[in-house]
């Protein structure tokens, strides 16, 4: 048996690949229609949330023309829209909660969420063609949850970026930006998920002589967390001089920077060289918080990540405590984030031990409440304020932007976790998925 073989085999046997989504959810991905031009439709929802924060509204009508929201009225029945003598609604999604197009601003999306370190590891080496599968499985599984944007923090092999740069991403809805191989510093932590400079390179050099076409660069600028040492910190891999250096290299070739980065030191570095967002920022601190909210620099939080690593602790018999107390770190500095006003963007670290595609968007989403963010602001950090991040969309539901948004089967009240209930999700006016 060859090794596409073999690693195809394991696969199956875990239940990856075993049917299709479609077939396992009652959701249909429909064929490649044609854009609405011409004549418009009118949906009339139940309940939107527009991805500003603002609360919901019940009982709206929008009115959407080659794939843009025409216009939002509130307030109007099916019954008191005919009265009026208002065109018949086209879709009626009266039981539905229509909320914006979900980002997921941090995924993986060549690892997949099992704990199996020999799986894991083996895909690290798989050849491309079953990476490109397990990508577009991946990309599935977000597009169920309602995600039809991905920002992917690299891989070792940037074969997320060979994915979106090659004709595979053709054909699926769910845009992908990738940053291909992170940078780290030789001998530091970052080997899985990218490279350091060569040698006789700094990191800014590096960047400018980089050739691969990526959509924003990554860099790790300290340690994972410990989860035997509750709040110990690592050092930064790059000070201040080589990080500004960076993002200035980064800048010349017209890319964000998204930095990995945990502890004091790490993340002050990273927000003072400018960067676009921190990454994680476990116990970063109220000071760099002040300071990432006063220059703008967004967040994405990844608190799942914790919650995955104390359940699954608990499964092996280890002791979860240092993941759970981490994770009520996480918590506060959360709410600190939304008191100061921070840009937070949902990002789940998908890909990472038990933070599977898709699935992990809504355990983030009830991790964001858990924090105190309402359900409308949890929202916006998965569409508005990851919009500023993957740009090409406001991630809002207002008057002229996209037609990009999901209809979940269920009021405002059973959500997040009904977004496991997806009725159907509409790209620029089109329908890409609809439940059977
Ligand atoms: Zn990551």
């Amino acid at each position: 048996m060859n090794l596409l073989d073999r690693i195809t085999a394991c696969l199956l046997k875990i239940g990856k690949f075993r049917g299709r989504p479609a077939e396992s959810t009652g959701l249909t991905p429909l064929p490649a229609p044609a854009a609405t031009e011409g004549r418009g439709m009118i949906v009339q929802a139940g309940w939107l949330i527009d991805g500003s924060g603002g609360a919901a509204r019940r009982n709206v009508r929008l009115e959407i023309r080659n794939g843009r929201i025409q216009a939002i009225e509130a307030g109007v029945t099916r019954a008191s829209g005919a009265h009026a003598s208002r065109p018949k609604p086209d879709i009626d999604l009266s039981g539905c909660t229509v909320i914006p197009g979900l980002i997921d601003s941090h995924v993986h999306l060549t690892m997949t969420g099992d704990v199996d370190d020999v799986l894991r590891a083996r895909l690290r080496e798989a050849p491309f063609e079953v990476v490109r599968r397990m990508i577009q499985e991946n990309l599935r599984e977000h597009l169920r949850r309602g995600v039809i944007a991905v920002r992917d923090g690299g891989g070792c092999r940037g074969n997320t970026l060979r994915f979106s740069n090659s004709h595979h991403e053709r054909g699926q809805p769910v845009r992908v930006l990738a940053a291909g191989r992170a940078w780290h510093r030789s001998g530091r932590y970052g080997r899985l998920i990218g490279r350091p400079p060569d040698r006789c390179l700094a990191l800014a050099e590096a960047i400018r002589q980089d050739g691969e076409s990526a959509d924003h660069i990554k860099i790790v600028n300290s340690g994972l967390n410990s989860l035997t040492a509750y709040g110990s910190q690592t050092s930064p891999q790059f000070d201040l001089d080589e990080m500004s250096a960076a993002v200035q290299a980064a800048a010349e070739r017209g890319l964000p920077v998204m930095v990995h980065a945990n502890g004091e030191a790490p993340v002050r570095i990273a927000v003072m060289s400018g960067c676009r967002s921190v990454e994680h920022g476990f116990f970063m601190g109220c000071e760099n918080l002040a300071r990432m909210a006063d220059m703008g620099v967004s967040w994405v939080p990844t608190a799942v990540t914790m919650q995955a690593y104390a359940k699954f602790y608990r499964q092996v018999g280890k002791n979860p405590d240092v993941a759970l107390r981490t994770l009520d770190h996480q918590l506060e500095q959360l709410a600190a984030a939304r008191r100061l006003g921070v840009n937070v963007a949902l990002g789940t670290d998908s890909g990472s031990p038990g933070v599977h595609h898709g699935a992990a968007v809504i355990e983030e989403l009830n991790l964001l409440m858990q924090a105190g963010f309402t359900l409308e602001e949890a929202v916006r950090c998965a569409s508005h304020n990851g919009a500023q991040l993957v740009g090409g969309t406001s991630g809002l539901l207002e008057k002229g932007s996209p037609a990009t948004f999901i209809a979940v089967n269920a009021a405002p009240s059973r959500l997040p976790n009904e977004l496991k209930r997806i009725r159907s999700v509409f790209i620029d006016g089109v329908k890409q998925l609809e439940a059977g």
